[in-house]
Formats: structure tokens, C-alpha cells, sequence
């Protein structure tokens, strides 16, 4: 090896913000308020190119505003954040591409509740991206396979379970052809019985290669399918490493706090 590789000690891959892959997300330095309230402080985070990130931290610690900002649907004071290389774009159809790029999936199922399954997985790829029809009804019919409900295609939203209706919305940003996933807590709203069936779709998900970043309180999830555990308390990010050693070895007082009151 020669001296400008880095060695890829056990130390290595617990640096900080640290990912050996190209990177597609860079959060750097940001800071956000909400009134007085700091609620992201000097935030630096690195997702590499199929690097899978679960974010952890108690209620109120960021985690979504960390998503919101990343997706532009949140403004930040300073630093900056660069998807693929880019700095996020302030308006106008740069952002509309930044939106396509950075799917996004969040507790409520968000679909459009007048069109079909298949249509609502469609618009976008159309409307958007400017797909013919024939084109984007094929990919989606390939992505609600992939998803499990290709049968509930021309159904309604509220024709289907909690569970389906969440795969629809992941199967609705997969047809972007996103750079990267956001999850924030996807299974939060669901009756426990559905859980399965969408961590079963999104670890598939992140096996692919998919570049995710996933804030969710499913400890089974974080193990099996995370590269990186980021754990956030406060507006910082407090520390990260892998599952298996911030489930067996955390470090900072407020994370062995956090563990012990949901392990
Ligand atoms: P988490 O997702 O980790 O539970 P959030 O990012 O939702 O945390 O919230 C972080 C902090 O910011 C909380 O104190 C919350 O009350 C506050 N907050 C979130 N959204 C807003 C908003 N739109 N206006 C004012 N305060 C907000
Ligand atoms: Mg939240």
C-alpha cells in the first residue's frame, strides 16, 4: 500500500464523517435556528456513494430538520451542503432537479389520494424528468413489483394498508432515479404488523446500493442494514461509528443514555 492510501484501521472507519466512497451528500458546517432555538449545530456529515446512514437520537434532537435541510425544504445560517459535488440550489428548476435527486420519504404516506397507484408513481418521472407515458408506466410497473404491490395498481391511496401505501411512496421516489434516499422514521405511523413489510423493502433497498440516509427508532433495521450509526442529541451530531460498536461500545454519555432506555 503505498503512503497516500489510508489504512483502513478499525480507527479509520470511526473517524468522524469519514466514508470511503465517493462522496454524494456533503454536509459541511451547517447551522441552523429556529427563533432562538440552535437547532442544528455545525453539522458535518459525509454519505458516500451506497453508503447506508441510520440517524438516532431522542425526540426533538434534529434529526428530521437534519432531513428537511438536506432536501432543501428547510434553509440553514451557514455552511454549506453539495449533492453530487453541487451546493443546493435556492429556487427556481435547479431546485426542482435537486428534489427529483434527493427522494425523499417521510411518516405520512403522502400520496396523492385522487389518482391511482400507478399514476401517482408516474407523475412525477412525466412531469418532471419528461418521460412519455408508455416509458414512466413501465418502470413504475417494474418498481411496484420490486415493492410488492403491483397488483394494487389501479387502486386509490385509501383502497390500501398503511404498509402498502409506504411501499407506493418508495417505489413513487425510486422512479426519479434519485441519488440518495432520505427516510425520516417511514415506519413510525404504521400498525406494528406493517412494519416488516417495509424495513424488508427498504433493506433490499439499501443491498442494491443505494445511497440512504434513515432516521428510524428500529434497532433491528440499524444493525442488519447500517454502515454508519449517526447518533444526534441536542442539534449535534453527538458521535457515529458502526452498529455493532455504538450497540455494544457507545461512547458519549447521552448515547449510553439514549440505549439504555430503548434497548
Ligand atoms: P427530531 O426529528 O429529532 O425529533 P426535529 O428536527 O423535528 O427533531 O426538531 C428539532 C427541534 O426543532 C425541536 O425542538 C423542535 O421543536 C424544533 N422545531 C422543529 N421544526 C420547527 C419549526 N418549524 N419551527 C420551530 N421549531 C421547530
Ligand atoms: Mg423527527
Amino acid at each position: 500500500m503505498d503512503d497516500s492510501t489510508p489504512a483502513m484501521t478499525p480507527d479509520a472507519t470511526r473517524d468522524a464523517d469519514r466514508t470511503t466512497r465517493e462522496p454524494v451528500v456533503v454536509v459541511d458546517h451547517v447551522n441552523k435556528h429556529f427563533g432562538d432555538l440552535h437547532v442544528l449545530k455545525d453539522i458535518n456529515l459525509t454519505v458516500g456513494k451506497g453508503d447506508v446512514v441510520v440517524v438516532l437520537g431522542p425526540s426533538g434532537s434534529g434529526k428530521s430538520t437534519l432531513c428537511r435541510t438536506i432536501n432543501r425544504l428547510e434553509t440553514f445560517e451557514s455552511g454549506q451542503i453539495l449533492i453530487d459535488g453541487q451546493p443546493l440550489p435556492e429556487e427556481g428548476k435547479a431546485l426542482a432537479q435537486l428534489r427529483a435527486d434527493v427522494g425523499m420519504v417521510f411518516q405520512s404516506f403522502n400520496l396523492f389520494a385522487h389518482k391511482t397507484i400507478l399514476q401517482n408513481v408516474t407523475l412525477g418521472p412525466i412531469k418532471a424528468r419528461g418521460q412519455n407515458k408508455a416509458a414512466a408506466e413501465k418502470r413504475a410497473l417494474e418498481l411496484l413489483e420490486r415493492v410488492g404491490v403491483a397488483q394494487q395498481k389501479d387502486k386509490y391511496p385509501a383502497q390500501l394498508s398503511g404498509g402498502q401505501q409506504q411501499r407506493v411512496a418508495i417505489a413513487r421516489s425510486l422512479a426519479m432515479d434519485p441519488k440518495v434516499m432520505l427516510f425520516d422514521e417511514p415506519t413510525s405511523a404504521l400498525d406494528p404488523e406493517m412494519i416488516n413489510e417495509v424495513l424488508d423493502v427498504m433493506t433490499s433497498l439499501a443491498k442494491s446500493g443505494m445511497t440512504m440516509i434513515v432516521v428510524t427508532h428500529e434497532m433491528g433495521f440499524a444493525r442488519r442494514a447500517a454502515d454508519r450509526v449517526v447518533f444526534m442529541a441536542d442539534g449535534e451530531i453527538v458521535e457515529q461509528n458502526t452498529p455493532e460498536e455504538f450497540f455494544t461500545n457507545a461512547q458519549s454519555s447521552r448515547a449510553k443514555d439514549f440505549l439504555s432506555k430503548i434497548l
